[in-house]
């Protein structure tokens, strides 16, 4: 007994220091001589959490591959008490929670490694938490500080687990070496290649979703996402560059040189370069620094020299070793920083942040937003997300700026739904649903254009008065009964989900046709590509009557049972006109070459959206593909010259011939330009060749940037004409709002069809050079060519583009379901 008391006193202090361990000590490396690995620095948060008193760890969802999302909330002991009333007093505050309150802390919130492949963040999360708990505890009586250590789990690890497989030990700095070459598609996206640092906004993606809710539990007064450059470029922090949307602050501007000038004492005393204000624009609303910004926060991103080359350490152009230990210290320091800064300012924070969410003085009150009722609802599921409130208007007719007239007009807006400006986050409505949002500079590099009623596809009137509206939404749940004597059903063709329907009917094994004509029945219409399942088609089902409606209630699907197949017109059951669909088989091509975010986009729609299988095919196994195996290929967005062999390219022309459809996105509609039979055509090269001859020389060097935006299109919105009689455009109207998301131009077709295209180049929002825009005119954006049995359908813009263009996704389920 004695003997293990004296033993147990031996360990008692080696338990004591044992206690709290710095990122070093508990992996046992020092931090950036190694990757660590998402679990590892789960892991290192969690012992922080357990062996300190200001330390709360969260888990807040998983990632599509199963991995943890977290969040660990830092402040002192005092605070973590009392963490609930601290953060109901910041919502009250700014009127989101009712009550009154006087906040005197402030919300920091740093999130780490939304590019997996930027991955020193991480690694200075561990360091960041530990300092502060550490060395800067007294900063922790006026600031909360939230951390999320990985934004991007799956793609840091996909980048992390590639590294360590390939590294040289000791590592090799030559730029050479396998190490500094990641393989695509690369650690940037999540699973499914999207960019999360571009999905703050539409939260297509899990991670995103899941974050809001957090997020907006607590809208902190600042936040930072840490990110890394190429390795050339020193490191980067606020304030931001021009152009900045106008709804941002004077104070918030000035707030971000305060931050950017503390950052700047330490690298200045470190002897470290920087750079401020020349890149890193504040437009686009789905950023880690603008999403926060119109949400009222101080939105920073900060980039260290790193990226998925660099490894634990590179040679860079200057021929400077940049290593991993370099970058964690330098992302530590600015995360140091910024906290510091708050703990000064949390008065000033909290009286700003206040008045942000007033707005009494945006230009427009209320807009006021009809149409598809599947469009609205996924609008209204967005802004959901964001809580973002809205109703559905109880007046008659309301007037403003009509979206589809673009200019003033009226709309009769009984029922409507109205998302209105009178509200904390007024501010972020007005971003997002505003006809075209204000550009200092067109130099910007993303796109500049996404306002809401073009991108659902709804009538939309923007109002300056204010519209009331009621909080009851219209919508009647769907409920059909079976109809055994039925001759067949009847389902409208206008949107996504009916396309999700269709998906869900084939996949029950349920045959289904759809109509090319309008169809007329018990006195009722249903437009080109309504969707007739009959009873003849499904005779052999038993269950065909039970299943059909099982699925059409669970998905809100109204049908029409008809007693007979006979048409109030033209159009019977049995009509030529009337077309059984196929179960196709679908093959889409990623990797090497094309483009992982056009890849990933497409990947996540037909799995989780359309919920249809496809067979994904790597492009290096193009030569054992037997084409005849599939009905579809989709050629995402990329650059096929290279992959196509000339063999590659002429068997696949064989199998189009024989009833092959190939559907080209973006860039990959290129692959068919001037090749024989796929009658298709670049616009306007004779003429860019002209006035080269005449303006090249004459730019002045210092405008060479501005110049060359004549030529660019990053992102804006055209008017298309639509033929909708074709089946590549039923479920449309007669125009469609187009998201151009470059300046390639095409011919009409002279042999096939010009399902939309743009006749008079207008863009509605956004930025468009002279040039381009001009090259514009008559051009096609959505097309099929016929080539023997087969066609090739052309998608000139990417309607699945980052999965915003809600209004865009039908024309894939057409390309797919309806062509042939
Ligand atoms: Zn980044």
């Amino acid at each position: 007994m004695v003997r293990k008391l004296a033993f147990l006193l031996y360990l008692m202090p080696l338990f004591i220091f044992a206690q709290l361990q710095s990122p070093s000590e508990f992996l046992g490396y020092e931090i950036g001589t190694e990757f660590s690995r998402h679990a590892d620095v789960v892991s290192y948060f969690e012992h922080v959490a357990a062996n300190s008193v200001m330390v709360k760890y969260f888990d807040y969802g998983k990632t599509n591959e199963r991995r943890r999302l977290t969040y660990a909330v830092i402040s002192s002991e005092e605070n973590l008490a009392n963490l609930e009333q601290i953060r109901t007093d910041n919502l009250k505050n700014i009127g989101i929670l009712s009550g009154s309150a006087n906040p005197d802390k402030t919300i920091v919130w740093l999130s780490y490694n939304v590019h997996g492949n930027e991955a020193s963040s991480s690694e200075a999360a561990m360091n960041t938490v530990y300092k502060l708990i550490t060395e800067h505890s007294d900063w922790l009586k006026s600031v909360v500080v939230i951390m999320d250590p990985g934004v991007n789990p799956d793609g840091r690890d996909r980048y992390v687990n590639w590294y360590n497989q390939v590294k040289a030990s000791p590592y090799n700095s030559s730029r050479d070496a396998i190490e500094h070459n990641e393989p695509w598609p690369g650690g940037r996206p999540n699973h499914y290649l999207f960019d999360l640092n571009r999905d703050w906004m539409w939260a297509s993606q899990v991670e995103t979703q899941q974050r809001l809710k957090i997020y907006n539990q607590w809208m902190p007064q600042i936040h930072v996402d840490f990110h890394e450059q190429f390795i050339n470029n020193p490191y980067y922090f606020a304030p931001g560059a021009e152009p900045y949307h106008e709804i941002i602050t004077d104070w918030q501007r000035e707030f971000q040189n305060k931050i950017g000038k503390n950052n700047a004492k330490y690298f200045d005393k470190n002897g470290w370069l920087f750079f401020t204000r020349e890149s890193f624009d504040l437009l686009y609303p789905s950023y880690g620094d603008t999403y926060p910004l119109y949400m009222g926060a101080i939105g920073m991103t900060y980039e260290q020299a790193g990226h998925g080359m660099a490894g634990l350490g590179i040679i860079n152009d200057e021929d400077i070793e940049l290593t991993l230990v370099d970058r964690v210290a330098h992302h530590t320091t600015t995360g140091l920083s910024t906290i510091e800064v708050a703990s000064q300012q949390a008065a000033s924070l909290n009286s700003e942040f206040k008045k942000f969410f007033q707005n009494d003085n945006l230009k427009y009150k209320s807009f006021v937003l009809k149409g598809n009722p599947d469009n609205l609802k996924a609008l209204t599921k967005m802004l959901d997300r964001h809580e973002i409130k809205y109703g559905y208007a109880t007046g008659g007719s309301v007037s403003g700026f009509n979206y589809s007239e673009n200019k003033k007009g009226a709309m009769d807006a009984k029922g409507a739904l109205v998302v209105s400006t009178n509200q904390p986050k007024g501010k972020m409505v007005q971003v997002l649903f505003e006809p075209n949002a204000a550009l200092s500079t067109p130099i910007t590099y993303d796109i500049t254009a996404w306002s809401l009623p073009y991108a659902f596809g709804l009538e939309t009137v923007a109002s300056t008065t204010f519209v009331p509206a009621m909080g009851a939404n219209p919508n009647n749940t769907v409920s059909n009964t079976s109809s055994p004597i039925a001759a067949g059903y009847i389902a409208k063709w206008n949107s996504l989900q009916d396309a999700e329907f269709l998906s869900a009917l084939l996949q029950a094994n349920i045959k289904v046709r759809f109509s090319e004509n309008e169809l007329g029945f018990g006195g009722n219409t249903f437009g080109p590509g309504s969707l007739i399942i009959t009873r003849s088609d499904n005779k052999n089902n038993v269950d065909f009557d039970k299943t059909l409606i099982e699925i059409a209630n669970e998905m809100g699907r109204q049908l029409y049972a008809s007693p007979t197949s006979f048409a109030d017109n033209l159009t019977d059951f049995g009509s030529q006109y009337v077309h059984l669909i196929k179960n196709k088989k679908i093959a889409m091509l990623q990797g090497e070459g094309t483009s992982s975010l056009s890849y990933g986009a497409l990947w996540h729609f037909f799995e989780t959206q359309l919920k249809y299988p496809i067979t994904s095919i790597n492009t290096g196994d193009i030569g054992n593909i037997q084409w005849s195996d599939y009905d579809v290929l989709i050629l995402p967005d990329g650059y096929y010259k290279s992959i196509l062999s000339d063999d590659a390219f002429k068997s696949l022309e064989q199998w189009i011939n024989k009833g092959g459809r190939v559907i080209a996105i973006g860039n990959a509609v290129a692959t068919f330009e001037g090749k024989e039979g796929f009658d298709l055509k670049k616009n306007g090269d004779e003429k860019a060749e002209k006035e080269k001859d005449t303006l090249g020389n004459m730019i002045p060097y210092v405008q060479r940037e501005l110049e060359s935006t004549k030529d660019f299109i990053t992102g804006s919105i055209y008017k298309v004409m639509l033929d909708n009689t074709h089946p590549l455009a039923f479920g449309y109207g007669d125009t469609y709002y187009s998201l151009k998301l470059g300046s390639d131009s095409y011919k009409f077709l002279n042999d096939g069809y010009n399902v939309g295209y743009i006749k008079e180049p207008e863009s509605v929002s956004g930025f468009s050079g002279e040039k381009a825009k001009a090259a514009l005119k008559n051009s096609i954006v959505f097309a099929e060519a016929k080539k023997g049995k087969g066609s090739v359908v052309y998608m000139v813009d990417d309607v699945s583009f980052r999965s915003f263009w809600q209004n865009g996704k039908l024309f894939l389920a057409n390309a797919v379901f309806f062509i042939n």
